[in-house]
């Protein structure tokens, strides 16, 4: 019988990672189950009380001991989540058999949107899973996504993990081998190395059990890239996990004034206000639309993504990618597509026609005269400002990006 497993929030700031759950409780499956599929489930990126990734994960286990994946499943939670550390709530879903399409909209309203533990609650229900809460057992959305999300489009993310005696110790990955990697596995790998700063990406920077993480589109790929790193310690274990990371599913088209807080939007609109620097470095202009306007802001962190954004101009046509987290509605940019950049003028002394020379003011409203030769005119003329913009689409660097944003590679 088919089983699918979905397991979420077992982390915590100080330590854990859901993936590392899932990779432990894969080898413990093994042993009496096929393992089909691990993906890895990013969900709403804007939700505040989620600080961390907003990953859960789902396992696809062929077995014909449903009591038994399901004792192992719940030994490793209890084992492995954070379960001393308030705010984190685990939870775990068991569905058997197809996943229903009420699932797979269940998923797309936790990309989009906010739900809650009592709608997984009823949707697993309705659908006979068996569900198992952890203290306030929130877990049970992310695990019911999980096993409900739409992967047609999807990436895939391989995790070397730690040795537990290096948890939380600093991780000595041989940089030169990462910068080698990319090198040679590129574009089938990405968001190795951040280009602007030359940092390395692939290592996380909290205490979790990851060493290194390596995002692509290509299984076989991953494995090569994996073995290519060099790290002065042991790799416990790995797991390749299929993903909605890289695929931009969190993002909705919407028009400006169907924005909701927490949603992630593609809008199209017209710069009303010029962009503006605020203090932090972060810079903010605004678009308008069918008489709506709304901010949107390129935040420090985007860095050179900035000074693209300082150079728009009210007239310019953009549709702006990025979330909504706040109540203000402010878009924060992850992309965004210059589609037509306005041709500005200013107004400036006309050239003489005969001697090609400037000419000058002939007195207060006396129009303009040419000094060399006397030619007159009666107005100043316009001329074409240069725009250092062009159309196109730009996003914010590798080392800023969301796990769920397409990276230029895969546009
Ligand atoms: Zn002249």
């Amino acid at each position: 019988m088919k089983l699918r497993i979905g397991i979420d929030d077992t982390d915590s700031k100080k330590g854990m990672c859901t993936t590392y759950l899932g990779a432990v409780l894969r080898d413990r499956l093994r042993s009496f189950a096929k393992v089909l599929e691990l993906r890895l489930v990013r969900l709403n990126p804007n939700i505040p009380w989620k600080t961390r990734g907003n990953g859960a994960v789902a396992l696809t286990v062929e077995t014909g001991d449903y009591d038994r994946a399901v004792s192992e499943t719940l030994e490793v939670v209890e084992d492995l989540a954070a379960l001393d550390v308030e705010g984190t709530n685990p939870g775990v879903v068991i569905a058997k058999g197809d996943v229903p399409s009420e699932l797979t909209s269940f998923y797309y309203n936790a990309l989009h949107g906010v739900v809650t533990i009592e709608d997984a609650a009823a949707l697993a229900e309705k659908h006979g899973c068996e569900l198992h809460m952890f203290k306030e057992g929130r877990g049970i959305i992310g695990g019911l996504a999980a096993i409900g999300a739409d992967l047609t489009d999807h990436t895939y993310e391989v995790i070397a993990y730690r040795t537990p005696e290096y948890w939380g110790r600093p991780r000595h990955v041989d940089p030169s081998s990462v910068y080698e990697m990319d090198r040679a596995t590129r574009p089938a790998t990405y968001n190795n190395v951040d280009p602007e700063t030359g940092r390395i990406l692939v290592t996380p920077r909290s205490p979790c059990p990851v060493l290194y993480g390596i995002r692509g589109t290509d299984r076989e790929v991953l494995i090569r890239a994996m073995k290519m790193i060099r790290a002065g310690e042991p790799v416990e274990r790995w797991a390749l996990y299929k993903t909605n990371q890289g695929t931009d599913a969190h993002l909705k088209p919407c028009a400006i004034e169907e924005i909701e807080p927490y949603s992630s939007v593609i809008i199209r609109g017209v710069v009303s206000e010029a962009p503006r620097v605020i203090e932090g470095g972060h810079v903010i202009f605004s678009i308008a639309e069918g008489g709506c306007s709304v901010d949107c802001a390129a935040y420090e962190p985007t860095g050179g993504f900035r000074e693209v954004v300082k150079r728009l101009c009210p007239g310019d046509v953009v549709r702006a990618y990025g979330g909504v987290t706040k109540e203000n509605k402010t878009v924060n940019l992850e992309k965004l597509e210059v589609l037509d950049v306005k041709e500005l003028f200013k107004l400036k002394n006309p050239v003489c026609p005969k001697c090609g020379k400037t000419m000058k003011s002939a007195g207060k409203g006396q129009g303009f005269r040419c000094r060399g030769c006397g030619t007159k005119a009666e107005a100043k003329e316009p001329v074409q400002i240069e725009r250092d913009l062009k159309p196109g689409l730009y996003c914010v660097p590798e080392r800023a990006m969301r796990h769920l944003s397409r990276p230029v590679v895969r546009i």
